[in-house]
């Protein structure tokens, strides 16, 4: 590696095409290296990322630089950071992910998915994908820009910070970490690091700067989008409990799956799910997985069904959304009920059946909290804990963690000595805080820019998609 001189180094780092050559040569790199989550790759992007953050001077700049290993990984997956501690204890955290979603997408592509060059060569091939005349304008390829070109943008900031040492006036940590696209283990274990770092520094985090992609929010849009909160989510699920009987004689029964179809239709893409603010609107929520809970085939109804539903959040809390959420289920449950009443009685008169003293069929629609206070008072609490505590280990924690929650839920209700039909409300991870807009250093440095800079059309927005 060549030594640069120190001022031809800040020179050159100002000079917008160098800025531009190296962001590009970065990104181009990074792209190069597969990282799907979760995966190896991840491993391989990190050290990656560790090298080009290494380059020139600024490995002997920074005060502290290398992997924070993820606790448990069994891929022995790790996050990268560079931390220089400058003038004051304030801090900024230069945030982005290094991982990516899989490639299966790009189709007869997918052997240049991770290569810009072959890409914009297959141009051709892509079509109305490329828009404006100008092929420069353009980088193909999976994670160029989610998130690798902010990641590498970041780096170009290190290097920029590294050579300015000891003249910069706050303190930054750049992070890039791993299984965003995933179960945001990455993001977890930095959460040690920053506690660890801020003990060892005596350090204050002022803000953290997410490089993660924006986009245009319409064709033609000029705007350029900062976001500064996030949006939450939630993951409710529902576990439907039918009736058990045989294909033959379904009125002695409940179909778990009718019930569970009847709620999907209730909430699923419903916008008074939505939340609102004066400017934004979540999207609406859509279940991310529905089946029932059978094994096999054979001819009896299907005693139970769950799924799982993804709620954005901006302002709702969980103990909000799950009230919400009952009042659904409740009419979900009370409508397949009364619909199944009135059928049967249609049904009887033209199957010349005995009509019977009809019972109008009744259930009921529990959270997960209710069933386990109800489970406890009727055996007790050591006995319910040992039980779940029980279910818990039989399953590996490699399992999909939807998966593992309800086989705690199910144990539940198997204790719980209930019949349905009934629904049980429980969330399953993972858990994103909605975060709004705070006031601080980072607000009123982007209020200045924008300001200052009117040409380039920012628009600043609370909750990040
Ligand atoms: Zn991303």
């Amino acid at each position: 590696m060549v030594e640069i001189h120190e001022q031809e180094a800040i020179m050159h780092i100002h000079n917008e095409q160098t800025w531009y050559e190296n962001v590009h040569r970065y990104t181009k790199l990074l792209v190069g290296v597969q990282s799907i989550s979760p995966g190896m790759g991840e491993c391989q992007v990190a050290e990656a990322v560790l090298m080009l953050l290494n380059e020139g001077i600024a490995r002997e700049t920074y005060t502290q630089t290398g992997y924070d290993p993820i606790e448990g990984d069994a891929d022995g997956r790790k996050n990268v950071y560079a931390f220089l501690r400058g003038q004051s204890e304030a801090t900024i955290v230069l945030m982005g992910h290094i991982d990516t979603v899989g490639i299966q997408d790009y189709g007869e592509l997918k052997s240049f998915a991770l290569n810009p060059n072959a890409l914009t060569n297959k141009r051709k091939m892509l079509g109305s994908v490329l828009v404006g005349s100008d092929e420069n304008d353009w980088m193909f390829g999976r994670g160029a820009a989610d998130m690798k070109s902010g990641v590498a943008v970041n780096i170009a900031l290190m290097h920029y910070f590294a050579h300015n040492m000891p003249h910069i006036p706050v303190s930054i940590l750049f992070l890039a970490t791993i299984d965003e696209e995933n179960e945001s283990a990455g993001m977890l274990q930095a959460v040690r690091l920053l506690s660890r770092l801020r003990e060892s520094y005596d350090l204050t985090y002022v803000g953290v700067i997410n490089t993660d992609y924006t986009t245009a929010q319409y064709a033609g849009d000029p705007h350029r989008y900062i976001y500064t909160g996030t949006v939450g989510k939630l993951l409710p699920s529902f576990l439907c409990i039918g009736r058990e009987s045989h294909v033959g004689t379904p009125f002695n029964g409940l179909d778990a799956n009718l019930l569970a179809a009847e709620l999907i239709r209730a909430v699923s893409m419903n916008d008074e799910l939505c939340d609102i603010t004066s400017e934004q609107i979540t999207a609406p929520p859509v279940t991310l997985r529905a089946t029932d809970l059978k094994t096999h085939y054979n001819t009896q109804l299907p005693l139970m069904a769950y799924f799982y539903l993804n709620v954005l959040t901006f302002t709702t809390t969980p103990e909000a959304l799950l009230e919400r959420l009952r009042h659904y289920a409740e009419s979900a449950l009370t409508e397949v009920l009364t619909r199944i009443d009135k059928t049967e009685a249609h049904w009887r008169t033209i199957a010349k059946v005995q009509e019977q003293a009809a019972q109008p069929r009744t259930g009921k629609v529990l959270t997960y909290a209710e069933l386990y206070q109800e489970t406890v008072q009727r055996l007790s609490e050591q006995q319910v804990q040992d039980e779940l505590a029980a279910e818990w280990g039989l399953w590996p924690t490699a399992l999909d963690k939807r998966e593992r929650s309800l086989h705690l839920v199910h144990k539940l209700w198997t204790i719980s000595g209930r019949q349905g039909p009934a629904v049980v409300l429980y969330y399953s991870p993972p858990y994103y805080p909605h975060v709004g807009a705070t006031p601080g250093i980072l607000q009123d440095a982007l209020t200045e820019v924008m300001t200052a800079h009117p040409e380039v059309q920012l628009v600043q927005q609370e909750y990040f998609p």
